[in-house]
């Protein structure tokens, strides 16, 4: 099936701030509450889920973006529940289905699954009675290529379709679609099938994780064409931030870290390489730690009495790739580590998000080093990244501007690693296209703690050249290329498109590279510039460019404003312009000393970040 993609005007509503989908009286809003509470056992709604429920059930077509843990599931299990028909569930993972399966059964919902690699009886048991006069499943869910490679399938929603018994269509994790987010299944592409079938059934897509160029994407191949958006805010209030220094004793810094702070208590250490998860497992046990590790090389079997100890508490740290994580719903873990740099903000985020789901205080630290960074590149580029669990089956190609995105998405986790100025909080929710006033982190994130004193400085010179750059590029390329460019860096790409940009072309190389790319996202976070996606053919394939927003450019380039921004006056910036064959971090992170924050005693950790 060839995917045609139309560039199609879309009309988003905004659902958040709209009164009326909170409202209880509804037609069924006492069946609603009731369910909730004795089929589900809830006793209220999370923030959101009764606007999104009142809203798809009034016939809508949705996207939600709600955070890791905020409850999307029930945003149409319970409007499966209580509507006629069938709802339809596209989920990208076996195992995430027969986990939602399992709860669903346990609370009496009649619900079952088709996958490829079930037996075809089993199938054609679950397809007769889908097309039986009594049907008696509630939710039917299905993996992505199951639409994409299954006629069979297809022919059955019809018949439901036309008997009035196709309900609702849910995408989960809706962000698949997207080659801009960190998860990106082929299958999900083909999904645009559903709406152009079945036009007037409504259709729920669901993710956490959603940039607005992601949100874009899913929503022009879903085919949405009015669609009303519920977004909350991505921040975790409870979870603490910081990025360490990676040296040789990271080892001892964690265990240090994790008596300190979280002695016995339940955490996740995310390592890069299945060899890592096994190695830093051991030297866990090593320190007298209940741990032991997870990845994609064991077998179910293993894998599932692992999870089965860490539930039960008889391991409280899992050493894990990222393919640990989807489904886990321990509400007490108390800390998230990562021993090498996450390979986007989203995957970040995510991993992040499965701590403190009880709302209580926990702590997300990352231990970086450049020479990390060089290493997941190189994985990246040679295709051996372990994907989080919805790619690791099916993705068996990757192409190259797949490629090119992941690279830019670390590229990203790099700057926010290096970045020792900027509220974390802020720096992740920039990502999601949320601001966030720095003055509400309240120090709970290790920029925010330290107490530099700041300096503030005219950057408009390098605003101006920054913005005329984009321009004299064409508006086609990312912000890293014209980071680049004005820095002067002489790589291959650069060089290839250098006779456009000449004048511009090292302008910068005397200002420090975080310098100049603060400088760049505090222009795009005043929408002086613009992110944008380019669809470079048909398929939909897409990359990253800035553009420039000519209204409000236009008095910066016409010297009538000047644009301030605020740097710590103690950070030393290096001067010479490092490349990637120069060894590891010499940059902004190794001149300082830093330790993770104490939980319990601020003020404390305040006073060692105090002794640069
Ligand atoms: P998401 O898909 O958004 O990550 P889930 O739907 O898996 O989140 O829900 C996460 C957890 O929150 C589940 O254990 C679920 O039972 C619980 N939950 C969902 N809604 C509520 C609610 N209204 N009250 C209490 N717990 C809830
Ligand atoms: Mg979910
Ligand atoms: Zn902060």
């Amino acid at each position: 099936r060839e995917i045609v993609r139309k560039n199609v005007q879309v009309n988003y509503i905004d659902g958040s701030d709209d009164k009326n989908w909170s409202k209880k009286d509804f037609s069924w809003t006492k069946k609603l509450e009731a369910n909730n509470k004795k089929v589900f056992g809830n006793h209220s709604f999370r923030p959101n889920q009764r606007e999104v429920i009142n809203a798809t059930m009034s016939g809508n077509d949705i996207f939600v973006l709600m955070p890791t843990g905020g409850g999307k599931s029930l945003t149409y299990q319970l409007p499966a529940l209580i509507c006629p028909g069938v709802t339809l569930v596209i989920s990208p993972l076996v195992s995430l289905i027969q986990d939602q399966i399992m709860h669903l059964l346990q609370a009496n919902i009649p619900a079952a699954y088709l996958s490829s690699n079930m037996e075809w009886t089993t199938q054609q048991e679950i397809l007769r009675d889908l097309c039986s006069s009594h049907c008696s499943y509630k939710l039917l869910y299905v993996t992505p290529e199951k639409v994409a490679k299954s006629d069979v399938l297809l022919r059955q929603l019809e018949n439901l379709y036309a008997r009035e018994l196709l309900q609702r269509i849910v995408i989960d994790e809706a962000h698949c679609v997207s080659q801009w987010g960190h998860d990106f299944r082929p299958d999900y592409q083909s999904l645009g099938i559903l709406k152009q079938k079945f036009p007037n059934i409504p259709l729920l897509a669901l993710t956490a994780t959603a940039t607005a160029s992601v949100k874009e994407d899913v929503v022009q191949a879903l085919g949405l064409v009015d669609c009303i958006i519920f977004k909350q805010s991505f921040n975790r209030p409870n979870l603490r931030f910081s990025v360490i220094p990676k040296t040789k004793k990271c080892m001892e810094d964690i265990d240090k870290f994790i008596k300190d702070n979280h002695y016995d208590e339940c955490g996740i250490v995310y390592c890069l390489s299945r060899n890592d998860c096994e190695k830093v497992a051991k030297k866990l046990q090593e320190f007298g730690h209940k741990a032991t590790f997870y990845h994609g090389n064991m077998d179910p079997d293993e894998r599932a009495s692992v999870q089965k100890m860490w539930s039960k508490d008889e391991v409280n740290i899992i050493c894990a790739t990222v393919a640990f994580g989807m489904g886990i719903n321990k509400p007490d873990v108390r800390f998230v580590i990562h021993h090498s740099i996450p390979k986007s903000i989203e995957g970040y985020h995510q991993e992040c998000g499965r701590a403190g789901r009880d709302g209580h205080y926990s702590s997300c630290v990352l231990y970086y080093s450049y020479s990390d960074y060089i290493r997941v590149k190189h994985m990246i580029s040679h295709g051996s990244v372990e994907q989080s669990s919805y790619a690791s089956r099916s993705t068996t190609s990757i192409s190259g501007r797949v490629m090119e995105t992941n690279t830019e998405n670390l590229l990203r986790m790099v700057s926010y690693c290096e970045n020792d100025v900027d509220c974390r909080r802020f720096l992740q929710l920039v990502h999601f296209g949320e601001k966030f006033d720095s003055f509400s982190c309240k120090k709970t994130c290790d920029n925010c703690l330290k107490t530099h004193t700041l300096v503030d400085k005219d950057v408009t010179q390098i605003a101006k050249h920054l913005v005329e750059l984009v321009k004299s590029v064409r508006q086609e390329f990312s912000g890293t290329y014209i980071l680049e460019v004005y820095r002067g860096s002489m790589n291959q790409i650069v060089k290839k498109n250098l006779h456009d940009n000449l004048k511009l072309h090292g302008a910068g190389k005397n200002v420090a590279k975080g310098e100049a790319s603060r400088v760049l996202r505090h222009l795009v976070i005043e929408e002086i510039l613009l992110e944008d996606i380019k669809k470079s053919d048909l398929y939909g394939s897409v990359s990253s460019i800035l553009k420039v927003n000519e209204n409000k450019a236009y008095d910066l380039l016409e010297g009538r404003q000047t644009i301030m921004l605020r740097f710590p006056s103690d950070v030393k910036v290096s001067k010479s312009y490092r490349n990637e064959t120069t060894t590891p971090a010499k940059g902004l992170l190794s001149s300082s000393k830093q330790t993770p924050f104490k939980l319990d005693t601020p003020a404390q950790s305040q006073q060692e970040v105090d002794t640069n």
